[in-house]
């Protein structure tokens, strides 16, 4: 089946004109598919011969709410989604001040193997098309009949492991005739593989770029994330600045306290030493601890005493605010116990 969702602007006009159709026909279809509809039935102003051609050899995707928990707490939504080939993944509607908030998968497992992960237990099963990314928000403001106006590519997987179908989808969910949400308000989160950090910084996206660090030297960051035997700190942080420097946008980096392991002052003070003069933010995430793993949350104290010392060296450090805590919210955990 033709996946047309995931078509770009060119390709969609190519298919149509292939089907015999005139070239006006890609816009029509481009809006109502990008729409969020589930049948081509509903595309009302496509003539109906058109509409039964692409229902006999296209799909839109759709996917399926397999698991949908509500947080007692902060109404956070977590969804489970079955895909059309019975593969899972996860979602999260958060409700923050300044908007609705999505964060999104990108691949059904991770290969990457951080150590305190839940979304990487069992592997990668596969990439995430364009239109499967897309499907996760449209059918969160189906279900909720709201909209979202921002987007963390946050969820299970490895964005720059699946970088193709990542930056197609970057495009699609920003066209002014699709879901039409800029750039400014997505941030994109990875594991740190520099070579695709460095492709990225090229294209001059406006997104957020958010760097998993998680440890400021080699030695602690190969206990932790097997990615760093393949990429040094020094190579990261070296690439995070080119791609300041191409983008003009800060970099955000992304470090887990587990008590005793990563949040210890020195490391604090390391950290802050290597970032000292790096347009860049520090938000700091107290472990969610997954029961497969015994690594635990830092307390209040040591959170504190780890900002501070970041303060010292003129980094702006955010602790995560935690939402949905009732529901597991965190990646993987929702597929992890599916699986079980
Ligand atoms: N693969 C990407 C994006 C997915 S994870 C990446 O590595 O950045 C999003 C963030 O949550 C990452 O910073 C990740 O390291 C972190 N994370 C994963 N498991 C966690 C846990 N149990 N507690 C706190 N943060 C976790």
């Amino acid at each position: 089946m033709t996946d047309i969702k995931s078509f770009t602007r060119g390709e969609m006009e190519e298919y149509l004109v292939s089907l015999g159709e005139p070239k006006f026909r890609e816009k029509q279809v481009f809006k109502w598919v990008q729409s969020g509809i589930t049948s081509f039935d509903s595309m009302s102003n496509v003539p109906a011969a058109l509409r039964s051609r692409l229902k006999d050899e296209a799909t839109l995707k759709t996917a399926e709410i397999a698991v949908k928990q509500v947080s007692a707490i902060d109404g956070t939504v977590k969804y489970l989604f079955r895909l059309e080939d019975g593969e899972h993944i996860e979602s999260v509607f958060m409700r923050y001040k300044h908007g609705n908030t999505i964060c999104i998968s990108t691949q059904v497992g991770c290969r990457m193997g951080c150590s305190f992960c839940a979304s990487t237990l069992n592997g990668l099963k596969r990439s995430l098309e364009p239109s499967e990314m897309l499907e996760q928000i449209m059918r969160a403001e189906a279900d909720l009949g709201e909209k979202v106006s921002n987007i963390v590519l946050m969820g299970i997987g490895e964005p720059l492991d699946n970088y193709e179908n990542v930056l197609k989808f970057l495009s699609l969910v920003n066209d002014p005739d699709g879901l039409n949400i800029g750039h400014r308000h997505i941030s994109l989160s990875t594991c740190g593989l520099v070579d695709k950090i460095r492709l990225l910084a090229k294209e001059r996206l406006q997104i957020t770029l958010s760097v998993s660090l998680h440890a400021p030297n080699d030695a602690l960051r190969k206990r932790i994330m097997p990615v760093a035997h393949r990429f040094s700190v020094a190579e990261l942080l070296d690439a995070c600045k080119d791609y300041e420097k191409q983008t003009g946008r800060r970099i955000s980096f992304e470090y887990a306290l587990i008590d005793g392991v990563t949040d210890t002052v020195e490391l604090a003070d390391e950290l802050g030493r290597k970032l000292r003069g790096t347009l860049c933010h520090v938000n700091l995430i107290p472990v969610n601890q997954i029961k497969e793993r015994d690594y635990k949350g830092s307390n209040r104290a040591r959170i504190d005493a780890f900002v501070a010392c970041l303060e010292n060296y003129g980094i702006t450090a955010t602790v995560r605010r935690k939402l949905g805590s009732d529901i597991s919210a965190s990646c993987g955990q929702l597929r992890a116990e599916s699986k079980a």
